[in-house]
């Protein structure tokens, strides 16, 4: 078998950057280990209308699920205020649906998909699956977070994820829980598929995830559960070399998710829409230079917020539950205001210097962290 293009991975990323070169009249396989594209679903599934348009996706009815109206924040010692994220536009969409979506998408295109198959190495002329040789000029590397799992462990958290029914899940309401020691350096969360259904999960480093989560839901209430997942996040931002000779990393595999909450499907996906889109032009010309554009592409686009991103999140990995305790002290509601009617889901550092209170009259959090802020703010 001969491709101008092989992917291995066949999720948002892999099956975007598929389109996009299939659309150029080049022939590309994506080649998926598991036997169904979109599954498991390992994914809350939360991403803005917007992220989705840019992705150039119009949701099917069956793959937007319903829009997010509020998020909840609660610290550690229970206090909380509300976001209204109505403006935000944010959608909660089952991801077994989207990545089917853009496979069709893909395929529609032209590019080949195959499920069951698995990229095993890379070889003198191509690549080699668990199947057969496959000889193609480039190959793309959109195997997820497991792909950096060899490279560097310290960026990887564990995480558990249930879908569950539980009356005391209510439609449209987001939670977000933040409690040091229970689950260090990240939080909890609640998202809703639907009045009393969702995605209850929880990340931290150093934990049970599965011991933690059974007991953040005891705690809650009743509750049934449907289905578990358990999956690596990356919280440390992009990798330093997108491409390297003729391999292109996208998506999670290349660090491509948000540092602060490990969302990707914007802009992982985006990394495989630019990918795909310089493959095609050094498909076409033959000039190196033209895949180094991906990289650049990415970093101009998502360079800086994640550069802000990954110093609130060593912030968050320093303070205590006590810090966090004040610092919600000082939150008012004309910053939730400004939050709700201003910000946006997908680049979001501004709504967490301004609940960290530097735009606030109070300056707890100057007085609290120091130093490290002068980098958010810069
Ligand atoms: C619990 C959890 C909740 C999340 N919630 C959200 C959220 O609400 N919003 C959001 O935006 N993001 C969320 N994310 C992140 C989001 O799921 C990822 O950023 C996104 O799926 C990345 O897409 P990807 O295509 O890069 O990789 P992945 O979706 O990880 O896909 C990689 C694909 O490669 C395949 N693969 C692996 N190895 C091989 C191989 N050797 N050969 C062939 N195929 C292979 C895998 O089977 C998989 O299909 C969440 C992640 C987790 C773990």
């Amino acid at each position: 078998m001969d491709f101008d293009v092989v992917v291995a991975g066949g999720s948002v990323a892999g099956l975007l950057c598929a389109r996009e070169i299939a659309s150029k009249g080049f022939s590309v396989l994506v080649i998926e280990e598991d036997y169904e594209i979109g599954t498991p679903e390992h994914c809350g599934g939360l991403v803005s209308l917007a992220g989705l348009e840019e992705l150039g996706i119009i949701p099917f009815r069956k793959t937007f699920d319903h829009m997010i109206e509020s998020a909840k924040v609660t610290a550690p010692n229970g206090k909380s205020f509300t976001i209204n994220s109505k403006k935000q536009k944010v959608v909660e969409i089952s991801r077994r649906e989207l990545d089917k979506q853009i496979a069709f998408q893909a395929q529609k295109n032209g590019a080949i998909i195959k499920v069951k198959t698995s990229f095993q190495e890379i070889t003198d002329t191509g690549i080699r699956s668990n199947e057969e040789k496959i000889d193609c000029n480039i190959f793309v590397d959109a195997r997820g977070v497991s792909s950096l799992i060899h490279k560097d462990r310290a960026g990887i958290l564990s995480s558990a994820q249930y879908e569950i029914y539980a009356d005391w899940i209510k439609k449209g309401k987001v939670e977000v829980i933040f409690d040091q020691e229970k689950y260090p350096g990240f939080f909890a969360w609640i998202i809703p598929s639907n009045e009393g259904k969702g995605k209850v999960g929880v990340a931290g480093r150093g934990i049970n995830v599965a011991e933690t989560l059974d007991k953040m839901l005891e705690e809650r209430g009743n509750y049934s559960t449907i289905r578990k997942i358990f999956a690596p996040i990356w919280i440390k931002g992009p990798i330093e070399k997108f491409v390297e000779g003729k391999t292109v990393i996208i998506g999670d595999a290349a660090g491509q998710a948000k540092p602060t909450t490990a969302g990707g499907i914007f802009t992982s996906g985006m990394g495989g829409v630019y990918a795909g889109q310089a493959i095609s032009k050094f498909l076409e010309t033959n000039d190196e230079t033209e895949l180094e554009q991906y990289q650049k592409n990415w970093v101009k686009r998502f360079g800086k917020e994640f550069e802000k991103q990954s110093f609130a999140r060593k912030i968050l990995e320093r303070i205590d539950n006590k810090t966090i305790n004040k610092l919600f002290e000082s939150i008012t509601p004309e910053i939730i205001k400004e939050i709700s009617e201003k910000d946006d889901f997908d680049f979001h550092t501004s709504s967490i210097i301004k609940l960290l209170g530097i735009k606030g009259s109070i300056k707890t959090a100057q007085a609290l962290l120091g130093g490290e802020l002068k980098k958010l703010l810069s």
